[in-house]
């Protein structure tokens, strides 16, 4: 297993969309133990292959809430179904939500209470998760990315200038900067 570089915004294949998984073979294995390494190591909740420059529609993800219930797994194939997202304005405190491939920032967010997450696993049999509240939000981040969306393109006008700041301040938004999690650390 390996700690991949985690490519940061501005990377193109963070920008387009993913293609479906047809092969399941030993290099998707390969991957996904990577992929698993590589969140645990960042740490993050959740890491989709295309930032970890593979352009094909993964993700893991690793969740621990309130009450101390855990899970983790990992999605090949997915859809995602949410409930409509709340309307008003995200709250700083309890939704703001980050990106490994946005490093060191947090802006809030509004997102779907619920969602049900399908896919198949690594041995192509299908299940299916029903998630609320943060397991739900990292649901529609790490799907997002399969489609070649991060959370900045849905800030908030205001947040989401601030974000670009950083980003021109950072010298980041350019196609090839990556960072690696144990290699690479990130001072504000
Ligand atoms: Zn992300």
């Amino acid at each position: 297993m390996a700690v991949l570089p985690i490519r940061i915004s501005g990377a193109p294949v963070l920008h387009s969309p993913a293609a479906e998984v047809t092969e399941f073979d030993a290099s998707l294995r390969t991957l996904v133990d990577d992929m698993l390494e590589t969140m645990k190591a960042a740490p993050g909740v959740g890491l989709a292959a295309p930032q970890v420059g593979v352009p094909l529609r993964v993700f893991v993800f690793s969740w621990t809430d309130d009450e101390g219930q855990s899970i983790s797994g990992t999605v090949i194939n997915p859809t995602l179904f949410i409930s409509p997202t709340p309307i008003g304005e995200a709250d700083e405190d309890t939704e703001s939500e980050g990106c490994l491939s946005i490093p060191g920032e947090r802006f809030p967010l509004r997102r779907a209470e619920h969602a049900i997450l399908r896919g198949v696993d690594l041995d192509q049999k299908p299940f299916e998760i029903e998630a609320d509240g943060w397991l739900a939000r990292i649901f529609q981040h790490e799907f997002d990315h399969l489609n070649g969306v991060l959370y900045a393109d849905r800030l908030e006008y205001d947040h989401s200038k601030i974000l670009a700041k950083v980003l021109r301040k950072k010298g980041w938004n350019t196609p090839d900067q990556s960072w690696t999690p144990g290699v690479d650390h990130l001072e504000d």
